[in-house]
């Protein structure tokens, strides 16, 4: 008969999955997908190819819908305790970086309380690869030598909005659709100019990736019309004018402002 031997406990590693396109996820998320048994995965995650990535790993749909919550936070974060406890190698793919607005840091913190080891792999962030995939830089010298990114999930306070005012950097909000209405009211309120260049730039990487351009007092008529869903990443800041994508918008826009620079000289 041989002895009881002590459950062996497997680990969890954390991947940032960056923002859809399978050539920016980063050799260590490749490798640790290689490695791994189980995959939890979800919505905003490159989850195409996950079966070629994770040859040897059962995958695990968790994603979530904003207003409809398929599998719950707390759900994931005990299937994740569960799977690691069963000696499992666990990764957790999430879309761009883990700790951006990802709930990542939450579930490391359900690993620690379990005793679990957890390993995080940071990935590539919307919040800067999407507007650089519609040709927009956040900073610029002489434009913007800053970058706020906030979430859009609830809307900001009047000494949040005001704060942005009084820095002047690019403003960079994701989860910003619901809440673009109180966003652009709040800015022009505090004394946004109205003209100051805002974009739009939906689903990024996918083939159906599109970019809106607008200014601060015209984006909501300009997002209604041309009914601008999310996942959806909204960059307002002069360095918009610099867009260069063979977008129609942001070409109109940068002609726009070369023509006022040229008036203005
Ligand atoms: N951790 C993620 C962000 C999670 S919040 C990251 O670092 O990128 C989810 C939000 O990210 C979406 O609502 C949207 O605003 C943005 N987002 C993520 N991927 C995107 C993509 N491919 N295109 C446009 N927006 C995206």
């Amino acid at each position: 008969m041989t002895a009881p031997s002590s459950p062996v406990v497997g680990s969890v590693t954390l991947v940032g999955g960056g923002p859809g396109a399978s050539e920016l996820l980063t050799v260590a998320a490749v490798t640790a997908l290689q490695q791994s048994d189980v995959v939890l995965f979800d919505r905003l995650a490159p989850n195409e190819d996950l079966y070629s990535l994770a040859p040897n790993a059962t995958l695990i749909d968790v994603g979530k819908r904003s207003g409809s919550h398929p599998v719950s936070q707390t759900e994931i974060e005990e299937l994740i305790v569960e799977q690691a406890l069963a000696g499992k190698c666990v990764v957790r793919l999430k879309g761009g970086d883990p700790y951006v607005f990802g709930r990542g840091s939450e579930e490391v913190l359900a690993c620690h309380r379990n005793g679990i080891a957890v390993t995080v792999i940071s990935g590539v962030t919307s919040a800067i690869a999407v507007p650089a995939a519609a040709g927009i830089p956040l900073t610029h010298r002489g434009i913007s030598h800053a970058f706020t990114v906030i979430s859009g999930h609830a809307p900001l306070t009047d000494d949040e909005l005001k704060g942005l005012t009084l820095l002047g950097s690019t403003i960079v909000v994701l989860m910003g659709v619901g809440t673009l209405p109180t966003l652009t009211q709040g800015l022009l309120r505090h004394g946004m100019p109205a003209d100051l260049p805002v974009a739009i730039i939906e689903r990024g990487f996918s083939a159906t990736q599109r970019t809106t351009v607008s200014t601060l007092s015209g984006v909501l008529a300009d997002a209604a019309a041309a009914e601008v869903r999310s996942p959806a990443v909204l960059v307002v800041g002069n360095v918009v004018r610099l867009a260069f994508s063979g977008d129609a918008a942001a070409d109109d826009l940068m002609a726009r402002a070369a023509a006022e620079a040229l008036a203005g000289s």
